[in-house]
């Protein structure tokens, strides 16, 4: 695209990028939950109908219950494949505004189940919809299934197997979300075994709310080839060249990281470490109805607050497609549209 030289800096919504760190309810515009709550007759607490992003602070584990409590409340209003289907769009339509061009929404069906006549057909409605979704928006989109470590590992092997049995109808991935100070990650190994076994990208949570030890239990355990967040390596030179080297990818979330307290300030959170170490890093908006934040807004946190020059930003949009699963003409597309929009 025709820039003039010395004007302006690049306009980020432009740069494509590739988003694949995404929570299913989380990705909910404020102003649908607030229509489907009314539609459903759930009362949502005041921290969800302010217009403002609540206060949270997740370092301790009353923090994280009640960003917990937040979320579930949330999900209770996703009750039919129709409320599916426009969460499914709506992030689609907001991923495609922020200049995405491939999304890898994640989600345990286990929670939506229950509304929905059980896992297959729950799966089977989320998958109808980003096949539609993706139809009508363009953007690429594909579906990472995420066990729950508060749960049983068993419940996380049952995932994975149906995961593996979806995998060539849009499942891509296998990960593991939830406070990452329960439970071992080895507790699931099994689990990533099968996904593994199944074709399936190792994308389990670790990094954030715990140290750098989880990040290595997410490489030794479970065989991570990407690891949600993971920000927290930067505490650790010996790991940080270790992910460098073996090329896995943080899904670092700058506006989640600061929301949740993990850091106080978005210049605290350390995307210059992992970038100076090598480390690949694809940002991501985490949970955006909570956090406030989508996925041009990270990319804005790079540039104002850790001064990345735009032939940076769009080496990280490289990094993001890179690490993606996102079939070959696709990322060969996104890679020179990324190549335009950083040309002189
Ligand atoms: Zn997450």
């Amino acid at each position: 695209m025709a820039r003039e030289v010395g004007t302006t800096a690049r306009e980020i919504r432009e740069l494509p990028k590739a988003h694949l760190h995404l929570h299913f309810t989380g990705s909910m515009r404020p102003a649908t939950l607030l229509e489907l709550a009314d539609r459903h007759g759930v009362h949502l607490p005041e921290a969800l109908t302010s217009g403002e992003p609540p206060k949270l602070r997740a370092t301790d584990e009353r923090g994280w219950f009640r960003f917990q409590r937040l979320y579930d409340i949330a999900r209770s209003c996703l009750r039919t494949p129709e409320d599916i289907q426009r969460l499914v769009r709506e992030a689609a339509e907001e991923d495609a505004a922020d200049g995405s061009g491939w999304l890898e929404i994640q989600v345990d069906p286990t929670s939506y189940a229950p509304r929905l006549g059980g896992l297959i057909p729950t799966l089977e409605i989320i998958l109808d919809a980003v096949r539609t979704a993706s139809r009508d928006t363009g953007v690429g989109m594909a579906v990472i299934v995420a066990a729950n470590r508060m749960k049983h590992p068993l419940d996380a092997r049952t995932l994975a197997r149906l995961a593996v049995r979806y995998a060539d109808q849009g499942v891509i991935g296998f990960g593991l979300s939830n406070d990452e100070r329960r439970g071992l990650a080895r507790d699931f190994d099994r689990a990533f075994a099968i996904a593994r076994d199944g074709g399936l990208l190792a994308a389990p949570h670790g990094g954030e709310l715990a140290g750098p030890s989880s990040v290595r239990d997410c490489l030794d355990d479970l065989h991570a080839q990407r690891v949600g967040h993971g920000v927290r390596a930067a505490e650790d030179p010996y790991l940080l060249r270790r992910l460098a080297d073996s090329g896995v990818t943080c899904e670092v979330c700058p506006a989640s990281n600061v929301a949740l307290g993990v850091y106080d300030k978005p210049e605290d959170v350390p995307l210059r470490t992992l970038w100076d170490a090598g480390v690949p890093m694809a940002l991501g908006a985490d949970d955006p109805l909570l956090f406030g934040a989508r996925l041009a807004a990270q990319y804005e946190i790079a540039r104002d607050s850790h001064g990345f020059s735009d032939l940076e930003l769009a080496e990280l949009a490289r990094q993001s497609v890179r690490a993606s699963r996102a079939p070959q003409e696709v990322r060969d597309r996104m890679l020179a549209d990324i190549a335009a929009w950083a040309a002189p």
